[in-house]
């Protein structure tokens, strides 16, 4: 007999370890899935290279047997292993929650003789006898600049000895061809034997994407990966990506974890998205997951962004990463001289304290500004279309009794009900608890309670009031909740039926609108002084992206506008955005952040901690941090004091978090390390503790 040591998914720091040991007949080798018993149950397993195990010695009663091999399958490769390894060493997790998360779900169920036929069936399906379509445009000067980059790496892939080929960070402008550039770099892969992990934001992967690569590769299959898949899509892609018969994956973050053997290029499109970091189990970035990945299997990976994300932008001012730009659009010579920048919309800020002053004292500020509505009138005069930006969905974000002070607080947590007019509901946007409008005040029984402030549902009534001549659309997450209704209302605006539409940022990402030709930012001021410290990065990405949607042809790029409302016309953030210069808002960013000694010239950690009574959660949280202060290496990180979280109680638990900084990434990883395993035992002495995570490298502090 011979002894196997598996990992199997355990409760998140459960007493038992996630890498079991079992007896076998046969030899099986690393990356093998087996059903072995676990409890009672018998559960989905890979068995581990037996190094990766820590030693123990075998229970009294001698080892369980593994209950099968699910030998149709190849065992999953070394290099994917080593990933997972990495992975759950980096992000704190044990190797077999994050190895079994990875796969999918209905893998579970199937025993090999399912999974033998599941397989035939997959490799007897024959791709459709399509002639690959000569669709492809002739690259401009700039795209054949950075697929001339890229392409040594792809010809000759980096022998044993040699160092992987460096990251590569394309900047490249909204309209400026990065997709093409992807898919030129992709075929060359493809052409040599090779796979393609392309990965791309959640709501980004559109059926329009998927078509477009399907098109350009008819002879290569391609799986798709994403959570928007149902278990049996899921189960199929993952098998023929794992039985080695896909060519090509295109998914978001989870396709990080897609088995390939014979990868050869990885791209990560829009990589500053925050949609690449996991927000609950595994916390993981897919983007510096696909970084490390690119590199243990020595492939060229590329990061594309209009906006790159500034420890992205970091890594290459420091050379780390290759830099690559792409400042014009397709279709507007390089030579141009025109601007350094290339041709973009122009941006108009309009400071809406000064309006507010001169409609005087009494009169509430229009919600757009005069010259802002002439302009949309001039635009659906001609035909084309304006889009309005608000980032905040409903009618309006609190009603309010101006008799007693009233207002729509959750009961179950530490914010407001927004006030949804098209079903009359006050809705948390945190625990989803609904409830209908109460008709009077609650507390004093007044008739006459208002909504404050704005959301996007109020917005589409009063842009419809201010122009009666226009067709109003409104597209966020509550107009798209129904399948289907986000397609068609897209379709909608894509056929003209629509001469405004409004929108979250929901509507500013990966939709081509060819007939708008003026963006607008109603009301961008609240993410100038959000308490994160990302918060201005991520308004920039937004409204640069957003930008970009205007004129998405060259030709009426020259004629397109974006509009900004603010009472704050002098920040930094809005010039460097009239001049679409990413490079001095990234640099001046860059600075601050390293005075204050924020990352990317620092790194994060947080703990975060649950319970029904904020002194339970704040009590484990400043245990934790006493026995982080014990081990020796404490002196290389700063142990912040537990605080509240930024929304501090949800759906009726108090949340408290603690912050952990250091300039030494590797030695807040050893620390980590050792701090980790002390906290289960520390939970069990807090009784009350609903849930504790540690989030490293957290998208928001
Ligand atoms: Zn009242
Ligand atoms: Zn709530």
């Amino acid at each position: 007999m011979v002894r196997l040591t598996v990992a199997v998914q355990t409760p998140q720091h459960a007493a038992i370890d996630s890498l079991l040991h079992y007896e076998s007949e046969w030899s099986l080798a690393p990356g093998t899935l087996v059903r072995v018993p676990l409890g009672r149950r018998d559960v989905l397993g890979i068995v581990w290279n037996e190094q990766s195990a820590p030693g123990r010695s075998p229970p009294p009663d001698g080892l369980r047997p593994v209950s099968e091999a699910l030998s149709a399958l190849a065992p999953l490769p070394p290099a994917w292993c080593e990933l997972v390894r990495f992975a759950a060493a980096y992000y704190q997790r044990s190797i077999g929650e994050l190895a079994l998360s990875a796969l999918p779900p209905d893998l579970r169920k199937l025993g090999n003789v399912a999974l033998e036929r599941r397989l035939n069936r997959l490799a007897a399906a024959t791709l459709p006898a399509a002639a690959p379509q000569d669709t492809a445009p002739e690259p401009t000067e700039e795209q054949a600049q950075a697929i001339a980059a890229l392409l040594p790496a792809i010809e000759a892939p980096a022998g044993a000895d040699a160092d992987a080929p460096p990251p590569v960070l394309l900047h490249g402008a909204t309209g400026s061809g990065k997709t093409e550039v992807y898919l030129r770099l992709a075929a060359e892969a493809l052409a040599r034997g090779r796979q393609v992990l392309m990965m791309v934001p959640e709501i980004n992967l559109t059926p329009q994407l998927l078509q477009r690569v399907a098109e350009r590769f008819p002879r290569h299959r391609l799986a798709s990966q994403h959570s928007g898949m149902t278990p049996a899509q899921r189960l199929n892609a993952w098998l023929l990506v794992a039985g080695g018969q896909a060519d090509i994956v295109l998914g978001t973050r989870l396709a990080i974890f897609a088995p390939l053997s014979r990868l050869g290029l990885v791209i990560v499109d829009e990589e500053h998205d925050a949609s690449y970091k996991q927000q609950e189990g595994a916390r993981y970035s897919a983007r510096d997951l696909a970084v490390y990945r690119a590199r243990l299997e020595k492939v060229p990976v590329l990061l594309g962004s209009a906006t790159p994300s500034l420890e992205s932008w970091q890594r290459a001012i420091e050379g780390r990463y290759r830099l690559l730009r792409m400042a014009h659009r397709v279709g507007e010579p390089a030579s141009d001289a025109g601007s350094a920048h290339g041709h973009h919309p122009v941006v108009r800020i309009i400071d809406t304290a000064r309006l507010a002053a001169a409609g005087g004292p009494k009169t509430d500020p229009p919600v757009l500004a005069p010259p802002l509505l002439a302009a949309i009138e001039q635009r659906i005069a001609r035909g084309e279309q304006s889009l309005l930006l608000l980032n905040r969905r409903g009618y309006a974000p609190v009603l309010h009794c101006p008799d007693c002070g009233w207002k729509s607080e959750c009961p179950h947590c530490s914010a407001w009900r927004v006030f949804h007019k098209a079903d009359r509901t006050l809705r948390c946007h945190h625990c989803s608890f609904t409830e209908a409008v109460p008709r009077a005040c609650p507390v004093c029984g007044n008739l006459d309670i208002h909504p404050i402030g704005r959301g996007t549902e109020k917005l589409h009534e009063q842009v419809a009031a201010a122009l009666p001549q226009a067709r109003v659309a409104r597209i966020d997450a509550d107009s798209t909740r129904r399948a289907g209704e986000l397609s068609a209302q897209l379709a909608a605006v894509h056929a003209g039926e629509v001469d405004v539409l409004v929108g979250t940022q929901m509507v500013t990402k990966g939709h081509d609108f060819r007939r708008i030709t003026l963006v607008a930012a109603v009301n961008p001021d609240g993410a100038l002084f959000a308490g994160d410290f990302r918060a201005p990065e991520r308004l920039f990405a937004l409204l640069l992206q957003a930008a970009g949607r205007a004129g998405r042809d060259a030709r009426a790029a020259a004629a397109s506008e974006m509009w900004v409302q603010t009472a704050n016309p002098q920040h930094p953030l809005f010039d460097a955005l009239v001049r679409h210069d990413f490079e001095s808002f990234a640099n001046a960013q860059l600075a601050q952040r390293q005075r204050a000694g924020l990352p990317p010239f620092s790194h994060l950690v947080l703990l975060r901690a649950e319970a029904r009574e904020a002194d339970v959660a704040q009590r484990f949280l400043q245990a934790a941090r006493d026995a982080a202060l014990n081990l020796p290496l404490a002196e290389g990180a700063t142990f912040y004091a537990p605080v509240p979280a930024p929304v501090a109680k949800v759906a009726g638990f108090e949340r408290r978090q603690m912050l952990v900084e250091s300039v030494n990434r590797a030695l807040l990883q050893r620390l980590l390390a050792e701090w980790t395993p002390l906290l289960p035992p520390l939970r069990a002495a807090h009784k009350g503790i609903a849930r504790w995570a540690i989030d490293v490298d957290p998208q928001a502090i």
